[in-house]
């Protein structure tokens, strides 16, 4: 009997200690799965840290990847502008080459062509447009001796943008000269040479704002070069350092005096084309020269003329 209490209870005290070592090992397990957890949940955290920093880094380099793809297409873009220019270039300087070539043989008597400039002085105005319109529907190209004294607007049209046309000139293939800033013939333009070479450098400068960068090596004076007296000589010194070459004309529909009529600006043209190359003289403003315009373009190509812009090799531009 006492065997069989002692058994009891040795099982008793077995099944005890079973379940304390049970219990035991699932507080561990609980522990290990807590901590484990607590582990996991770190980790976890961790990689998410090393995650975003990674992401960020991913995507500065993604940004700096499109911003240097952004460059090297801004590059391609300049290349291949600098390349249209560089050909535009050549293209024009082969042009008044074939040009110069054509006036050797005409000087020396060995060709029966003839060359005429026009130019046109004191624009932009807003007249100009029709001017160049009409050069368009002929297909010439001329000159344009610019000044800028109107300011922003038109002198004789205040709600026309006048310095938009400088644009205009280089896009329609013309040549733009310089005629001054300000043209004051009275205004003391001519008073020392200092004074004239401002007004010449002004705008020189402004003509290079106004077309992103387009350089005139071509004057005219305004009124002429013998409004210029004594200072012909240094202003003309002077010119020849800054690299200009200058120009007076050899005809004219005399709309710089002021013509009444058309019948009397087309007897003062017609009567002073006589010359194998001519150096035309027309105002872009004056309205009855723009009506003159095509026939006076006709007349010339009748006459056998070729028309074109002048250009700073010419032997018309003295240097
Ligand atoms: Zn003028």
């Amino acid at each position: 009997m006492g065997r069989r209490v002692t058994k009891r209870r040795k099982s008793k005290f077995l099944s005890q200690k079973k379940f304390l070592v049970l219990e035991g090992l699932f507080i561990l397990l609980i522990l290990f799965f807590f901590f484990g957890g607590i582990f996991l949940l770190y980790q976890i955290k961790e990689l998410d840290k090393k995650y975003s920093l990674l992401e960020i880094k991913y995507k500065k380099t993604l940004s700096q990847y499109y911003n240097q793809k952004k460059e090297m297409n801004q590059i391609h873009d300049i290349t291949s502008v600098e390349d249209i220019d560089k050909s535009i270039e050549s293209i024009k300087s082969k042009y008044f080459q074939n040009i110069k070539a054509l006036e050797d043989e005409i000087l020396a008597g060995k060709s029966n062509k003839k060359i005429a400039y026009l130019t046109f002085d004191d624009g932009p105005y807003f007249n100009t447009y029709k001017v160049l319109d009409i050069l368009d529907q002929y297909h010439v190209k001329a000159t344009f001796f610019t000044i800028s004294m109107n300011g922003e607007y038109c002198f004789d049209n205040k709600s026309e943008n006048c310095f938009s046309l400088y644009k205009e000139y280089v896009k329609r293939g013309h040549t733009i000269a310089n005629h001054t800033y300000t043209h004051a013939i009275r205004g003391g333009l001519y008073s020392s040479v200092d004074s004239f070479m401002d007004a010449v450098v002004r705008q020189e400068e402004h003509i290079k704002n106004q077309t992103g960068g387009y350089i005139t090596n071509i004057l005219r004076f305004p009124g002429g070069s013998a409004q210029s007296k004594d200072l012909k000589g240094p202003i003309i010194d002077k010119l020849r350092e800054r690299g200009y070459g200058w120009v007076d004309w050899t005809a004219e529909d005399g709309d710089g005096k002021g013509i009444a009529s058309w019948d009397e600006g087309w007897n003062k043209f017609t009567s002073s084309i006589n010359d194998n190359i001519e150096v035309i003289l027309f105002h872009d403003y004056n309205r009855i020269t723009t009506e003159i315009l095509p026939s006076a373009i006709t007349y010339l190509q009748e006459n056998g003329y070729q028309i074109y812009p002048l250009f700073y090799d010419s032997h018309m531009i003295q240097k």
